[in-house]
């Protein structure tokens, strides 16, 4: 039976479902509230440089030709996959600095070189990562759940015998690893998910664990080629794409979803509504409450900075990490107090040092960003520059070039632009922080209460990050599919 698919977002879960859905023959509509489709994977350009504007790195390769393919297609016809060695530069105020390879025999000898005794810490550390990653496949990433996980799951984890899997992240990393630069190091990623360390269940070690075995990636030309290639094969299976085409009320009958409406008038009759924006904002739709994610839920924002630079800078790795001088305090300012860090961990990517095709005759892209608090009041430009001088003080203080020379155009991104921009409440990059098992498992349902509506995309199962984001696409489908086609 063919239905009649609404999309509101045409995000990447957005633009995924409606891929996979016309894919099956369904009559899709999609309609973003913005001019561009892509949601947080976007783009800027000026001068001749092209920039990301969202995701920098990807990992889950599979998970993404898995998208092309249920298309019919070859990723490879449409893009050129990179994977990234070494990964990352890592720097630190007192000068330490080395290398991330995911090349596990030159990785092992860099940790050697740091810390004899952390060899064996690592190797145990990404047995734990590789059990976790198993178990979350069959249980919660892959799955196509009606509901959140249930109790039963959550029985069957709890119970599996891995040492340190539930407890604290941070503890977790403390009982691996000796060296200080290597915790550190490896406390980083639960901010991949917008969450702390110090407060982040030890299960989200599986995320180091994901960028060790399946690389770090980028795309040639930029990943919003993604974008433009899920965009033109939607387009070439029938999709209907509306841009500024924000859908302010879902419409109901006999306790069913029946069409949505958007700003200009427009109506869209449907069988099925797929909601992509911030999950939050469902009961707004619905008309049963106002809904916006409460402030101590959120994960993090981040302050971004668009640099396009004059001069070639060769001695800048792709992806750089200048931590601050104390990491537990950053996530303290930013969580227990609200404020952006007085020492932020500046992350700097420039793609333009493995791509020269997103600059012109020289010079570099160079995509600068810090974690803030997802704050839902105003940022004015005295934010701004405060921000603006703590990242440079962080970059200059690290023995990086000073990025204030050599500017030739500049693009701030605060938290109150994500937010708007991409309708997320206090531009919470990935909605709920992962702080506690309990928020970093129990998301939003694919599958509604409502009858025909389906939640996709970061702010739903299985969460945040652009390879769940297309899992959650696929779970998403695949319920449809069972529930609706009969
Ligand atoms: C600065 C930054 C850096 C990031 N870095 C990485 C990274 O390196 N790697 C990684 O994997 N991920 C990264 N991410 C996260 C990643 O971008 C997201 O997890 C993913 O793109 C989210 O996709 P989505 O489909 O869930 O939603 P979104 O991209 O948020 O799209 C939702 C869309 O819905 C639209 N919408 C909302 N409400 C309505 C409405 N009522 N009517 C119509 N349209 C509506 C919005 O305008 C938006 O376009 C980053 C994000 C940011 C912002």
């Amino acid at each position: 039976m063919s239905l009649r698919v609404a999309i509101i977002g045409g995000g990447l879960g957005g633009l995924a479902t409606a891929v996979r859905m016309a894919s099956r023959g369904h009559t899709v509509t999609l309609c973003e509230a913005g001019p561009t489709f892509g949601g947080k994977m976007n783009r800027w350009q000026t001068v001749g440089y092209t920039f990301d504007t969202g995701p920098s790195l990807i990992t889950m390769p599979d998970v993404f030709r898995e998208t092309f393919e249920a298309a019919g297609e070859r990723i490879e016809d449409h893009l050129e996959l990179v994977r990234l060695d070494p990964v990352a530069e890592y720097v630190w105020p007192d000068g330490t600095r080395f290398e991330h390879s995911t090349n596990l025999p030159h990785w092992l000898d860099v940790i050697r070189s740091i810390e004899p005794r952390d060899v064996d810490g690592f190797l145990r550390f990404m047995e734990l990562g590789a059990r976790l990653f198993e178990l979350s496949s069959e249980t919660f990433l892959r799955r196509g759940m009606d509901q959140p996980p249930d109790w039963r799951t959550f029985k069957a984890l709890r119970h599996v015998p891995l040492r340190h899997a539930w407890g604290n992240y941070d503890k977790a990393v403390r009982s691996f690893f000796h060296s200080p630069y290597l915790r550190q190091m490896f406390n980083r990623y639960p901010t991949y998910v917008g969450s702390s360390p110090y407060r982040s269940p030890a299960t989200l070690l599986v995320i180091p664990y994901l960028e060790q075995a399946f690389g770090g990636w980028f795309v040639k030309g930029g990943l919003y080629r993604i974008v433009e290639s899920l965009v033109q094969i939607a387009r070439t299976k029938g999709v209907e794409m509306l841009a500024d085409a924000p859908v302010e009320r879902i419409g109901q009958e006999n306790g069913r979803v029946k069409s949505v409406h958007i700003a200009d008038g427009r109506n869209v009759s449907a069988d099925v509504v797929v909601m992509n924006g911030d999950a939050s904002l469902l009961p707004k739709l619905l008309g049963s409450g106002i809904g916006e994610l409460e402030p101590e839920a959120r994960s993090m924002s981040g302050f971004l900075t668009l640099a396009a630079m004059r001069d070639d800078m060769p001695d800048l790795h792709h992806h750089t990490v200048c931590f601050s001088a104390d990491y537990e305090r950053e996530f303290k300012q930013i969580f227990d107090d609200n404020q952006f860090p007085d020492d932020p961990t500046v992350y700097i990517n420039a793609p333009s040092r493995s791509d020269r095709s997103v600059v012109p005759d020289g010079g570099e892209t160079l995509f600068i960003m810090a974690n803030t608090p997802a704050r839902s009041g105003p940022w004015d430009e005295a934010m701004t520059s405060t921000a603006w001088e703590r990242v440079l003080g962080r970059v200059a203080r690290s023995g990086l070039p000073d990025l204030r020379d050599g500017a030739v155009a500049l693009d701030h991104w605060t938290p109150q632009r994500i937010g708007n921009r991409y309708r997320m409440p206090g531009g919470a990059i990935y909605g709920k922080h992962s702080h506690g098992w309990k928020n970093a498992f129990l998301r939003p349902a694919n599958r509604q209460r409502k009858r025909g509506l389906y939640l996709v995309g970061g702010s739903s199962h299985p969460g945040g990050g652009t390879p769940t984001v297309l899992l959650s696409a696929k779970i998403t489908t695949n319920l449809i599919e069972k529930h609706e086609s009969a």
